[in-house]
């Protein structure tokens, strides 16, 4: 049977990481990641729109957690040890530069992830590290003072296990039977499907707005973008990925109100129209977008607001007003079903978190087995958190392997 000191399992971004940082910690320790596919970092080579969004640039612990609606608070000891700015030096010192786009998402310069991947396969086989491919991981038991890790070709052991399988439900499955508690899996990180005349030829636009899912607690302000299907952009991927479970339970069937005009009610704009229909009382209300809307959306909720094309400010009625305030500010929108940003998903649910020990990322069940990156309870909204989580976890997970 081969004997290894650290067993990683799954060959992505956490067991890479981990594995490169443990070898440089202890250059004795044999290490080996066991990956069953044939390809490693495969989700690491098409992160990112192929780019690699390897992190972001926040650089305080108690910020950075609250872009993680599953992992916030245990996050923020780990962030305190390893994030963004331990990120940047690492990859730095591996000739790496990172660069800041407007958003704060970091990418490699060079624009692609093979960079990422080109670095971490060198490393591995710089310090000696074992690749074994086409070995899925089928067994994992405990046995006179190591590891017996059983995979469909061998058995191997080891005095220390991670398991960084990401969201593979079957090693859930065999943590479970291992005594672990395994939040189920739902998904991240998607846009809202929407059948809309009023957004239903401007796909492309984009715009500042606040929007809330009826019925829940759910809410958050940022640019809305207008797709073929319906409603994308950072505020809906957000919602998406703080409301994962309860729009999971909904079946993706519930309301969205929008407000275009972010920070002012219905009664505020109200106000502002009248102010309009004296102002610009011989004008077309259609022809021209007001609050600096984008003049297609500006048309398509005049004409929801059942108000003529040919009207003037002056000629408006007391209810095409209200209307108009209406759909200014709490356009109800009817979510059925959502797609996939293609840029990022991910998956909610994974190990119970209390399970775990943060300040070395081994489980509190079992000794010697450790955890990092998605197969935890832990998920992000999207701009290279995830893959933070990753780095952050692997990065503890090997100095406590080492230690
Ligand atoms: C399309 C897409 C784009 C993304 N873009 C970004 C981005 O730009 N920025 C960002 O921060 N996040 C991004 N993410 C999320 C990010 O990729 C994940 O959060 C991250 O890869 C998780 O790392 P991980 O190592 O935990 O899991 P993974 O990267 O999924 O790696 C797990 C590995 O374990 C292997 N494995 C599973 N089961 C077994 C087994 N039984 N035996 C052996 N091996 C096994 C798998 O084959 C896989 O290679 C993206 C996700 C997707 C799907």
């Amino acid at each position: 049977m081969m004997q290894y000191d650290i067993l990683i399992i799954g060959g992505g971004a956490a067991g890479f990481f981990a594995a490169i940082n443990a070898a440089e910690m202890d250059p004795g320790a044999k290490i080996a990641i066991l990956e069953r596919g044939k390809e490693v970092l495969s989700k690491v080579r098409i992160s990112g729109g192929g780019r690699c969004n390897v992190t972001h640039a926040e650089f305080l612990p108690k910020e950075l957690v609250k872009n993680y609606p599953r992992g916030e608070k245990e996050l923020r000891g780990p962030f305190h040890q390893f994030m963004t700015g331990d990120t940047i030096a690492w990859f730095e010192k591996r000739g790496i530069e990172l660069k800041i786009e407007e958003d704060g998402r970091m990418f490699p310069v060079s624009d692609t992830s093979e960079t990422i991947i080109n670095c971490f396969l060198s490393e591995a086989e710089r310090l000696k590290i074992q690749v074994r491919k086409s070995e899925a991981v089928k067994t994992l038991h405990w046995k006179d003072s190591h590891w017996e890790v059983g995979t469909q070709k061998s058995t191997l052991s080891a005095s220390k296990v991670l398991i960084a399988t990401g969201s593979n439900p079957k090693i859930w499955n065999l943590l479970e039977k291992l005594g672990h508690s395994i939040s189920p899996a739902v998904p991240s990180l998607f846009t809202f499907n929407i059948k809309d005349n009023r957004i239903a030829d401007l796909p492309g636009i984009s715009t500042h707005a606040e929007v809330k899912v009826q019925g829940e607690k759910l809410q958050d302000e940022g640019p809305v973008l207008i797709t073929h299907w319906g409603l994308s952009g950072p505020a809906i991927l957000r919602l998406s990925a703080w409301g994962a479970r309860e729009l999971h339970d909904l079946e993706y069937n519930f309301n969205v109100e929008v407000n275009w005009l972010p920070g002012f009610s219905s009664e505020e704009i109200l106000e502002q129209l009248k102010v309009l229909k004296f102002d610009l009382a011989k004008q077309q209300v259609f022809k021209k977008a007001q609050f600096e809307l984008p003049k297609r959306l500006w048309q398509n909720l005049v004409t929801a607001s059942k108000i003529e094309g040919n009207t003037t400010w002056a000629d408006l009625n007391k209810d095409e007003l209200l209307r108009l305030a209406q759909q200014l500010t709490a356009a109800v929108f009817q979510v059925n079903g959502k797609s996939t940003f293609k840029e990022e998903f991910v998956t909610a649910g994974g190990i119970d978190l209390k399970e775990v020990n943060f300040k070395t990322f081994e489980s509190r069940i079992h000794n010697n087995l450790f955890f990092a990156g998605e197969v935890l309870n832990i998920d992000a909204v999207t701009g290279g958190f995830n893959f933070q989580n990753a780095w952050t976890g692997g990065y503890l997970a090997a100095k406590a392997m080492t230690s």
